[in-house]
Order: structure tokens, then sequence, then C-alpha cells
């Protein structure tokens, strides 16, 4: 086959079985694929005349040797003199002393990667260096480019003694030398519509620019070819769905649903309700199965629409399943929940882990006959154990903590139902097109009209007696509290320990006239549940608590909420906490207590104090920390991208997106000749993913 004629890695100059081992780990095993591995940073390429013109910057300087001083002691650099023709300079080298003195000769020339600073004593330019090679006559090539590129380093090259700038010249001479291999992976039409370079000069110009234009103009290119074929992923895996089996159409409307609105609900639905409710059901009306993700900011009031959905399925003789990341949502929910149901005649029952047997079989049976109606739970719902007699809708709660295979287990469970997923976790959008980019959105992007925004103070430790006496006044005024203290490490119990101790002296010292309760994340789900409970029905004042109460918990009367050491809660964390106050008619608090603040933990935390927009807190989340971080590590991988950046490329994913669905549309198959090269670069780079995914 063709395939097996591509050039290896391992035969390119310098490499070696034992490096191409090493690149082979990180996915690298043919020259092509060393072209998409996108530098970190590049490097100026100057001469030491002028250096003072790059204060501050990474450079590559290529010279002499001319003078060494040894450390005089072992943590000292070793202190070169480098000439280059042009000037001299002196530079540090820090690290393994001995090897280093060793290692540099005078009047050898060499390459070296430096950031030019400033000697403090005497003010002169001086040179650290990161990284140094021994100049070969093929450098000339490379040096005739004013600006090279770095490439990130992996510990698995490191074990194998590839260095950044042996990197570099790795890559420099594998895309010199085997450029025909660059083939184009889009089709003519994209690129044009797209204002796009042809692949061949974007690889070129990122791994050798000519100027500094040239690397934003081709990283716009190359960004735009990740996310256009991850949004084919998401176009063909729409298109699967479509194209299977039918789905439920739900034409019965029955009465329940006016007695819902009449009777029971104490509020009038806000129009965004209203109009979600319009989009949900017209997809539950149509045969096509129903994929829909539900976003809307905490208490925005995403419940009573799922309630609505279910209504409606239970009209149509079908059963629904409401699934919670955690047992104490579940619970809550279910209890919510259950006063509709019961209210409406409709049987509902609770599954979660920690059941007692009989109790479990009992519910199991009737899931399984179809007595029961609604099932609220936790994965507990997933299990093998779990049959339903005709499940025809499924609502996910807070989708982000559940993965791809969860969803897609639950779903498996009926035959094709109809699919909601609800997340109180503003995504940012171009988060949300990404990686829910083969869902329909819906947005509540509107409060019940009786909420006040929360207002929201930052606080110092200094503040401590005037806060303790703020919230010992609204408590008299018949409000309640929760004190919230953060999880600091999982593995070690300290959350446990702080909340803990914190909550004695709360009891004993602070608030000793008034009713405290504590929960946190050891206790088992039905002890929280009870305390929380307490809580609710105005049995305690103030709840002292870990970040267990982060999600979901509704209780309108609490309308304080103290957080302590804010500054070590991620911003869409702190939103979420905060969501749970500011959910009745009362003026709300929000409190944050925080140490002595850095810049960035000031200017994290003014967001919260300044701006109650959720989707506003999550884009500043992700500028701040990437959409890794804010995805938490289990979903980061799939959001592996090189030049595409989610917190600047709004418009690239748009544009990305746009251009797939449309190919999609036009040729499902990807049989056009036009679309050959695209067919291609996907099979060979995307199969896997698409296998992942036809499953969910
Ligand atoms: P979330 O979207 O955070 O899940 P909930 O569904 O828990 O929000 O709703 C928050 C609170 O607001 C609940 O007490 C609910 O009964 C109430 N609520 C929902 N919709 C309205 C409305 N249109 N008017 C007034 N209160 C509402
Ligand atoms: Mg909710």
């Amino acid at each position: 086959m063709q395939k097996s004629r591509k050039p290896e890695i391992l035969y390119l100059k310098g490499v070696g079985p034992k490096r191409a081992e090493a690149f082979k780990k990180l996915g690298l095993q043919f020259v092509n694929d060393l072209f998409s591995v996108y530098p970190r940073d590049y490097l100026i390429n100057t001469s030491i005349r002028n250096l003072p013109n790059h204060h501050d910057k990474n450079v590559i300087i290529c010279g002499k040797i001319i003078d060494k001083m040894m450390p005089r002691r072992p943590n000292h650099p070793t202190r070169i003199a480098i000439f280059d023709g042009t000037a001299s300079v002196e530079s540090l080298i820090w690290g393994n002393t001995f090897y280093r003195e060793r290692q540099f000769k005078v009047g050898d020339k060499y390459l070296f990667w430096a950031k030019v600073s400033i000697n403090p004593y005497d003010r002169r330019t001086q040179l650290d260096i990161r990284d140094h090679k021994k100049f070969e006559d093929t450098d000339e090539e490379l040096l005739k480019f004013p600006l090279i590129p770095i490439y990130i380093l992996s510990s698995e090259l490191k074990k194998t003694w590839v260095k950044p700038l042996t990197l570099t010249k790795i890559i420099f001479n594998a895309v010199r030398n085997h450029s025909q291999l660059i083939n184009e992976v889009l089709a003519e039409d994209i690129v044009k519509s797209n204002n796009l370079l042809e692949h061949k000069q974007a690889v070129l110009r990122t791994h050798y620019p000519r100027r500094e234009e040239d690397i934003e103009f081709a990283r716009q290119t190359l960004a735009f070819e990740e996310l256009f074929f991850l949004q084919l992923v998401m176009a063909l895996r729409r298109k699967s769905i479509e194209s299977e089996e039918k789905g439920i159409s739900f034409q019965n409307k029955g009465d329940k649903l006016e007695k819902l609105f009449n009777e029971l609900l104490g509020f009038e639905l806000t129009s965004a309700q209203k109009r979600v409710i319009k989009e949900i059901y017209s997809d539950m009306k149509s045969l096509k199965p129903m994929n829909r993700l539900l976003q809307g900011d905490v208490g925005s009031g995403k419940t009573i629409v799922a309630v609505f959905c279910m209504l409606i399925a239970i009209e149509n003789f079908y059963q629904c399943a409401f699934m919670c990341p955690t047992e104490i949502l579940a619970e809550q929910h279910y209890k919510t929940l259950k006063q509709y149901f019961d209210a409406l005649n409709i049987k509902s029952v609770i599954l979660v882990g920690g059941q007692k047997k009989k109790l479990r079989d009992e519910i199991l049976s009737e899931i399984k006959n179809g007595t029961a109606q609604v099932v609220v739970g936790t994965h507990a719902l997933i299990q093998e154990t779990v049959e339903f007699k005709n499940l025809g809708f499924v609502v996910i709660d807070e989708q982000h903590k559940f993965g791809v295979m969860q969803r897609a287990k639950l779903r498996a469970k009926g035959f094709n139902p109809d699919v909601l997923v609800m997340t109180a976790t503003p995504i940012p959008r171009t988060l949300s097109l990404t990686v829910y980019g083969d869902l329909d959105v819906s947005v509540i992007d509107e409060l019940p009209k009786n909420r006040k925004p929360v207002k929201t103070a930052l606080r110092f430790e200094e503040d401590r007696l005037k806060v303790y006496g703020f919230i010992r006044d609204e408590i008299k005024k018949g409000r309640q509290a929760y004190i919230v203290y953060p999880i600091i490490d999982e593995s070690e119990k300290m959350d446990l320990k702080s909340a803990v101790e914190h909550y004695d002296i709360l009891r004993k010292n602070v608030f000793n006239d008034l009713r405290v309760g504590l929960v946190h994340g050891r206790l088992f789900w039905y002890e929280i549940d009870d305390a929380i409970e307490a809580f609710k029905n105005k049995k305690l004042d103030i709840l002292v608590t870990t970040t267990v109460i982060e999600v979901g918990i509704d209780i309108p009367n609490a309308s304080i909420m103290l957080i302590e050491e804010a500054q070590r809660f991620g911003l869409s964390q702190l939103h979420q906490l905060r969501g749970r106050v500011g959910r009745g008619a009362e003026q709300s608090y929000c409190i944050l207590m925080a140490e002595k603040l850095g810049d960035v933990s000031k200017e994290r935390l003014d967001v919260i104090a300044e701006t109650t927009d959720g989707f506003k807190i999550a884009e500043t989340d992700m500028k701040l920390r990437g959409p890794g971080e804010f995805f938490g590590t289990r979903q980061s991988g799939e959001l592996k991208f090189s030049a595409a950046d989610l917190s600047k490329d709004m418009i690239l994913i748009e544009k990305a997106r746009n251009s797939a669905f449309k190919l999609v549309e036009e040729d499902p198959q990807l049989r056009k000749t036009e679309n050959q090269n695209i067919r291609e670069h996907f099979l060979i780079n995307y199969r896997d993913s698409m296998s992942l995914i036809k499953v969910a």
C-alpha cells in the first residue's frame, strides 16, 4: 500500500532508533507528523550588537565563546563571553556547573537560545542562556530566517537528549527536505471562501516565518483546519443520529399540563422559559430523536422546564429518567419533582447507591414493569440491572459532570428516547460549540422577575467582626446563611478539618446563640440530606459547609452566603455557589472573604463582585485559566488544540462550523472529488473520534 512508503522520522538526520522510539510514543512516527507540531514560541534571530533592542525577549545568537569563567560556588552560574563579529556579550549559564564547565570550549562556535536581560549591578545587557547547540554548517540555512520556532519538549524526548534547539533543527530539516509531502487537507472553495492560506503555505510559514505577520496568518489557517475537522465530526455525528431509526413523536397533550400551570405553580413562567418550552416541545412532537442542551444560569428555573417535558412524555405513556451527578442532588431534585408529580397522580421513584437491597429490588421492579413513571437517580440509573419498560424521555442534569459515554448508556436504556441535557455552568460559546457541537441548544437568558441581583462584596480578615455582625443582623430579620469553606485537598481530608474546626468555633464562640449545622463531603449522603432538610425547614440559622452545596440546592429563604478563602475557588465555582442565594424575593448578599491578594486573584474576584452574568464570568474564567482547567482534567484531553485557541478564536469556530455543516449537508459521505482531501485527512486523523462518537 502507498501508506507504508511514507518516510519515517527514524531515518531523519540526527534521530536514530532511540529517539524515533520516543517520537513514536508521542504519536509522531512519520515525517508528515512533524509538520503539524505547532511551535510554542519564536526566537528573534539577531546579532549581539542589536541585543539592547530586545530586552526581555527570547533570541537566538550564533557566536564563538571567547572567554569562560568557572563559578565560584556550585549554585553560581558559569559565565561565558560570546562574540559574533558585531559585538560581544557576557552570558550566564545556570545549572549543573561541572557539566557546563567541561562542555563549553573557548574558541568553539555555538547556537544559543537566550533571554536578554540586564545585569543589575552594572546595567549592561547580558544573556541568560536557555539552550545551546554546537554550530554545524547546515545551521546556516536555519539562520536565514528572522524568527526561529521553538517547540514544546516532552519528557520522552528529553530522556533521549533531544534538546530544544535540536528539535528545532530536526523539524526544520523535515519540513525543508520533505515539503512535497505536505498535502492540502481542505477543499478549494472552503479555503477561498474563508480567506485561508493553502495548507502547505500555512505549514511552511509556521515553521519558517519570513516576517512576524506570517505567523498569525498561518496560525489562523491551521486553527481553522483543526476546528473544521472537529466540527466535521460533530456534523457527521448529527447526521447519523438524524438518519437513525425514528425516535418517538409525542402527540398527546393531556390535561396534566393545564393543571400544572393553572393550579400547582405559584408563579408565571418567564418569557425565556416559555420560549425554550416551545423549542423543546416542537422537538418532542417530531419523529426525530431530540438531543438538546438547555443552558440557563443558576436560578433561571430549568427544573420546571424539565417537569413540563416529562409530563408530555408521561401523557404519551412513556417513562422518564432524570439523572443527577450526586446523591444529594438526586435527593433534592426528587423532593421537588415528587411534589409536582404526586399532585398530578404520577408515580415517581428515586434510585441511588446505598439503598437497602429490599427497597432497591422493589424500585427496580417498578421501573421494569412500568409502575414507576419517573425515575430520579444518580449514575445508578445506568447500571446493567436497571431495565425500563418503555423509557421515552431522559433528562441529564449538570451535564458537564457526566461523560459522553454515560449519556449514551442512559439513552440506550430506551428506544431512541428524547434527551434533554441541562447545565447551569455557563459555557463560553467557543466551548459549547466545540464540546456540545452535536446538540441543539436552548438558552434561558432571563431570571424570574421577583429576583434582586445578589449584592457581592470582597472583604478581608480585618473586616471579620463586622461581617459576623452583619450576618447576625440578617438572621434576626428571619433570613438564613451559608458559610462555605474550600476543599483544600481532597486526598488529605483537609476540607473536613477546616470546615469542622471552624464549625466548632462558630457554634461555640461566634454564634453560640444561633442554630448552626454542618455538612461536608465525608458524611453519608443521607446525613447531608438531613442537615439540608433541617436548614430548609428553618430548624437551622446557619449552614456551615464545603462545596457539596455547589450545585442544585434550592432554599429561597437563605439569603446570605459567606465564602471563606474565596481566592482558592475557580470563578465559575464561585458563581455556582453564589447561585444558592438570591432565590427568593429578599435582597441577598454574598461576601467573599480573602487573604491578601495578588493582582490576578484580585482581578478574578473583582469580576465576581462586579457582575452576576454567568456567561461573562465563564468567559473570564476561561481567559484566565484556559479551557482545560475550565473543564476539569477529564475532559481537557478532548480539547487538545495546537494552533487553535478557544479563548480567542470564536469567529474561526463559527466559520469552521458553518463550512463543516454545509459540507455534510451537500456531501454526507464525502464522496465528491473536490472533497477527497478532506475525506483522506479525516480518515487518517479522525476516524477514532468518530467511532468514539458513534456509540454516544
Ligand atoms: P435552576 O435553573 O438553577 O435549576 P430552579 O429550577 O431550581 O433553577 O429554580 C429556582 C427557583 O426559582 C425555584 O425555587 C423555582 O421554583 C423558582 N422559579 C422557577 N421559575 C420561576 C418563575 N418563572 N418565577 C418565579 N420563580 C420561579
Ligand atoms: Mg437546577
